[in-house]
């Protein structure tokens, strides 16, 4: 009798236990399947990323669209400080196709016009502070203005021999800035299209630019560049057709707003910039930016 209850004692006591071991099991399992889930819900938020706009860095007299050497480089330090990287406009591709990761706190920095500039004075402290850049550069003042007057700070443009060397420094990626619609002729802003024009027209006048200038960036480069930046920020829901025909898939605007990109590449199609004015401090930039 003793013997019976003690063995169904036992008995109970084996099933508890696998009871417990049961549960603690399933709990352990939903658990792991929850904080999966909570970690592929973060991965999916929209990354703040905000792009920056200079165009020339020179001097000790800074305008609208001049920083100085010593301004550019309070900068990026200031970005340095805070923790911010720089992104490529490839990376962001990639990202968006889920091939990439990107930073916890990015920032793309980006320079119109292809001044010459941009390899004398921003290469040195892109490289001191270990940041990447996207220069965009203009075909007619690479191919025609920069050859009559090259390696002048203050006003020269790239040659295509300067360009080769911001691509082997890997830190700068090339962009397509129009090979000659970069100003105001008639009624057309930048490469915008006319209100008299048609779009067959107009299709085949962009066209004929960007694509001209692709091919001699890759005749020189041997790279066919990913982004495209509109002259003085016009757009025009017309060209956007043709610079997917053309292979850019990315494309930057002037307005100053943040982007939130997510894994669809769609959100790399105009692209808002802050325009970096010589007239304000780093900080006031800065908070402008980031609010910080
Ligand atoms: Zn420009």
């Amino acid at each position: 009798m003793y013997e019976c209850h003690s063995l169904k004692r036992f008995l109970r006591l084996i099933l508890l236990d696998i009871l417990v071991f049961s549960l603690c099991g399933a709990f352990f399992l939903i658990g792991k399947n929850l904080f999966a889930l909570s970690v592929e819900k973060s991965d999916d938020e929209p990354v703040f990323l905000p792009v920056i706009m200079y165009h020339s860095v020179f001097g000790n007299s800074p305008e609208e669209y001049i920083a100085t050497p010593m301004q550019f480089e309070r900068d990026l330090a200031w970005l340095s400080e805070n923790g911010y990287s720089s992104v490529s406009a490839r990376q962001l591709v990639d990202y968006t196709n889920n091939k990439d990761t990107l930073p916890e706190k990015c920032v793309m920095i980006t320079f119109d016009d292809g001044c010459y500039n941009n390899l004398s004075e921003v290469l040195p402290l892109l490289e001191k502070y270990d940041m990447r850049a996207v220069v965009s550069v203009v075909g007619e003042y690479t191919d025609v203005t920069a050859v009559n007057d090259p390696h002048m700070p203050a006003y020269s443009y790239l040659t295509w021999d300067d360009i080769n060397v911001l691509i082997e420094s890997e830190r700068v990626e090339i962009g397509n800035h129009t090979y000659n619609m970069h100003s105001f002729r008639g009624d057309r802003k930048g490469c915008s299209k006319n209100i008299s024009e048609t779009e067959e027209d107009y299709r085949n006048i962009l066209f004929s630019d960007l694509s001209r200038l692709q091919s001699e960036i890759k005749e020189h480069t041997d790279i066919l560049p990913v982004v495209f930046a509109y002259p003085f920020g016009f757009v025009s829901d017309e060209s956007v057709p043709v610079l997917r025909e053309l292979g850019f898939a990315v494309t930057l605007n002037c307005t100053e707003r943040p982007n939130y990109i997510t894994h669809n590449p769609e959100c790399l199609y105009g692209l808002n910039r802050y325009n970096r004015s010589g007239l304000y401090s780093t900080e006031e930039f800065m908070r402008k930016i980031f609010g910080e």
